[in-house]
């Protein structure tokens, strides 16, 4: 979603240290989405505890994808979560 100019990825643990730039920056976004890799939901609860209400949020295993360590996601897993959050925000703001 960054790359194509939807989005804008946030340091999560400038964000969970109260880094007031990167709390600023967020601030600044229309929609606060958070992407979790597992139930645990580290991202979602991060923004929370720094005060922020989370938009839109997937927790990506119940999207079918597993959970792992080989920092080596597969492109398509990637589109399907870029795809569902593009389509959910842009029904949000009204695009679609
Ligand atoms: S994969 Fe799960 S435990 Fe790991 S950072 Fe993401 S939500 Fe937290």
């Amino acid at each position: 979603m960054t790359r194509e100019g939807t989005g804008k990825f946030f340091c999560l643990a400038g964000i969970g240290g109260h880094v007031s730039g990167m709390i600023e920056s967020t601030k600044a976004g229309k929609v606060i989405v958070a992407i979790d890799g597992c139930p645990v939901a580290c991202a979602k609860k991060t923004l929370e505890h720094a005060g922020f209400n989370v938009d839109e949020y997937v927790e990506i295993t119940s999207m079918g994808i597993e959970k792992n360590y080989n920092l080596n996601p597969l492109t398509s897993d990637v589109e399907k979560v870029s795809q569902y959050l593009s389509t959910r925000i842009s029904k949000r703001m009204g695009l679609l």
